[in-house]
């Protein structure tokens, strides 16, 4: 799950790394009055809150001189959709923005905590080259990307933050404010159970202060529920609205460009699935682990939710019964399309237990179901249904 900036500034600012002032609002109103707090006379910089990076050259991030300019970006930005390299062509709509002291950049820097699966160690990235496209400095000067390892008993240590910051070319006085932040960084990442926590750029500003400029925090879903306070910072607007019901009905779900609707049980399954249809020249519109316990109702709203995409051109059900049953997924696809209708050309492979009882509903139903006996023929079958 991803935190907007203004969450991942309140989060790095408890963990003692430094940020400039600013007020989080969702009127034009409150962007007045937090502009006057946040700074007498200006300058500000009023920052769309969306889940998507790449705000500054879409126009989501404004360095604003008067209250009548806060007053016309704020009324311009609120309610838009806004497209970065980063949304796709639908986009991400703005409901909040970030009222920010405009500070003055003597340099922008890049640091970011995540773990390398190579090393199974989480490590802190470095570079001289911030308010970039990170991707783009790592193909075109890998040299300026530093990497530290952290010892997972010892936590990260003084001398590591001040080689990096060396390394990066700041300065003493700097790199003395660097070992706060990163630490900071380090004890976030680990204490919140994060899978990423990003600054870019992390700035020096003209009188010789370190701090956050821009902060991205993903959190770990499977842990969440021992994190009160960041769980209540899930913002469902921002998120892709079936991902966010399947989160809310306990299905892992992952929306896909593809129109290739896929029910699998089991995440290997699914991925398998995902695979085989590519190989056969199509596309999946969605990754859809239905669980082993799946019961009948959870796979009636999975198929539901499926269904729900007009993107959606046919059906691939690949179902291993092993814990859960044939017959149980049959009820539980019957009692999906007499709810909610079926236009769609659905292909199902059942295999396992009771899977006799589960084809004869499914050919007993009365519905356009075609029966599949292995997974390539029915990754085969859905392609040329997709086609159509
Ligand atoms: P994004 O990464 O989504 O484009 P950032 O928050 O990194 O958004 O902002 C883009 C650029 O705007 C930054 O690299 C920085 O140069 C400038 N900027 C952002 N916030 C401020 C601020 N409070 N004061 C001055 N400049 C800022
Ligand atoms: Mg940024």
């Amino acid at each position: 799950m991803n935190l907007h900036e203004y969450q991942a500034k309140e989060l790095l600012q408890q963990f003692g790394v430094a940020i400039p002032k600013g007020i989080k609002v969702t009127s034009q109103q409150e962007a007045i009055e937090a502009a006057k707090e946040v700074r007498h006379g200006g300058p500000w910089v009023v920052k769309a809150q969306v889940h998507a990076g790449g705000r500054g050259k879409a126009g989501g991030v404004k360095f604003v001189r008067t209250i009548q300019d806060v007053e016309e970006v704020s009324g311009r930005l609120l309610g838009s959709t806004l497209h970065t390299h980063q949304t796709g062509p639908e986009g991400v709509k703005v409901h909040q923005l970030l009222i920010q002291d405009g500070v003055d950049i003597a340099k922008e820097y890049y640091l970011s905590c995540l773990v390398d699966r190579s090393t199974k160690r989480v490590i802190l990235i470095g570079s001289s080259e911030g308010g970039m496209d990170i991707e783009e400095v790592a193909a075109k000067t890998p040299e300026k990307i530093l990497t530290l390892t952290i010892d997972p008993t010892a936590g990260v240590q003084p001398y590591q933050a001040r080689d990096l910051g060396f390394k990066m070319g700041m300065g003493k006085k700097e790199v003395d404010q660097l070992v706060k932040v990163v630490t900071g960084v380090y004890n976030l990442f680990v204490q919140k159970d994060c899978s990423m926590v990003e600054i870019n750029p992390l700035i020096v500003t003209t009188d010789g202060q370190v701090m956050a400029l821009d902060a991205k925090v993903s959190v770990d879903d499977n842990a969440i529920y021992r994190h009160k306070d960041t769980a209540e910072m899930r913002d469902p607007t921002q998120e892709d609205e079936r991902e966010h019901i399947a989160h809310e009905i306990g299905l892992n779900y992952v929306a896909l460009d593809g129109n290739i609707g896929c029910m699998v049980n089991g995440a290997g399954l699914a991925m398998a699935t995902m695979d085989v249809c590519k190989l056969h020249g199509g596309e999946p519109a969605n990754f859809l682990d239905v669980g082993g316990g799946a019961t009948a109702d959870r796979v009636s709203r999975a198929f539901k939710l499926i269904l729900s995409s007009s993107k959606v051109k046919a059906i691939l059900v690949n179902i291993f019964g092993g814990i859960v049953r044939c017959d149980t997924i049959a009820e539980g696809i019957i009692t999906a399309v007499k709810e909610v209708g079926l236009t769609l050309p659905v292909v199902v492979r059942l295999q396992g237990t009771n899977v006799e009882a589960g084809r004869e509903m499914l050919a007993k139903s009365g519905m356009n179901i075609m029966a599949a006996d292995d997974l390539t023929d029915a990754a085969k079958m859905a392609v040329a249904a997709a086609a159509k």
